[in-house]
């Protein structure tokens, strides 16, 4: 007796690892948000894909005329690092995790000499997200009149995660530009996803099913269901989700806390 019920103990356990492991393998752990409008994008595709283009704001410089390296490494990559850049992973994985899958269809090009990048990634001081609950954030970049520039986004990120590990400040901007791509957060526990929360002991990378979502955003927007409203900007790149304010001298004709220049609604 005691003999099979071990067995049928095992036999449950090995039942229940195998329901998890599909579970796992096809769970859609990301989701789009319908309020985030697609990027333009600038300049010539690349190979039919939207070009965005990606610089690293001067005030994370090293030294005069120098980005930072760890920064650099986090969102390029470089030859011969472990970890691979945000900008490496969004553009090489395909949302089938094979060669001959579908890509995002947007292209991230680094582009330091542009005045006018569609993705600028800013230092800001330590604690100033989300009242020190956030250690980055996605926004829209505003003009020199303080208005959101249509199309362009803005990845602010808090000084403290310039001394985190590669591959945690390498998920932290792969996070961000999920969400300069249309996706809203997931902080289910076992969901792998980059939109998943950061920290030092969860740093996801880009998963096809992520690229998969951000092409359904940008095929089809109407079809989002994200379970966090994500209005840009504002975002926890860590810590709990929280609301998204309309930020001050943001204009929302619809008073849908989303900005004029990414509403269709206003
Ligand atoms: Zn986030």
């Amino acid at each position: 007796m005691k003999a099979i019920q071990s067995l049928i103990t095992v036999t449950l356990l090995v039942f229940i690892t195998s329901l998890a492991h599909v579970i796992g393998a096809f769970a859609t752990c990301a989701d789009c948000v319908v309020d985030i409008v697609p990027m333009p994008g600038s300049g010539q595709a690349v190979n039919g894909r939207r070009s965005i283009s990606v610089k690293i704001a001067p005030n994370l410089n090293s030294s005069p005329g120098t980005i930072n390296p760890f920064v650099w490494n986090a969102v390029f990559g470089c030859t011969g690092c472990p970890v691979q850049g945000a900008v490496q992973q969004w553009n090489n994985t395909t949302d089938n995790g094979q060669a001959n899958g579908a890509h995002i269809g947007y292209f991230l090009k680094q582009d330091q000499s542009t005045t006018s990048p569609d993705i600028l990634i800013v230092k800001v001081p330590a604690g100033s997200l989300n009242n020190g609950g956030a250690d980055a954030a996605t926004g829209a970049a505003n003009g020199p009149d303080g208005k959101p520039l249509p199309g362009k986004r803005v990845i602010l990120l808090d000084e403290r995660a310039l001394r985190y590990e590669p591959a945690r400040l390498a998920a932290l901007i792969a996070h961000e530009i999920g969400h300069a791509l249309g996706l809203g957060d997931n902080y289910k526990k076992r969901c792998t996803t980059i939109v998943n929360v950061v920290t030092s002991t969860n740093t996801p990378v880009v998963q096809p099913s992520d690229v998969a979502m951000v092409n359904q955003h940008l095929g089809n927007r109407g079809t989002c269901l994200s379970e966090q409203r994500h209005p840009l900007p504002n975002d926890g790149g860590s810590g709990e989700p929280s609301p998204s304010p309309t930020p001050v001298g943001c204009p929302d004709a619809d008073n849908d806390s989303v900005c004029d220049a990414q509403d269709c609604n206003d």
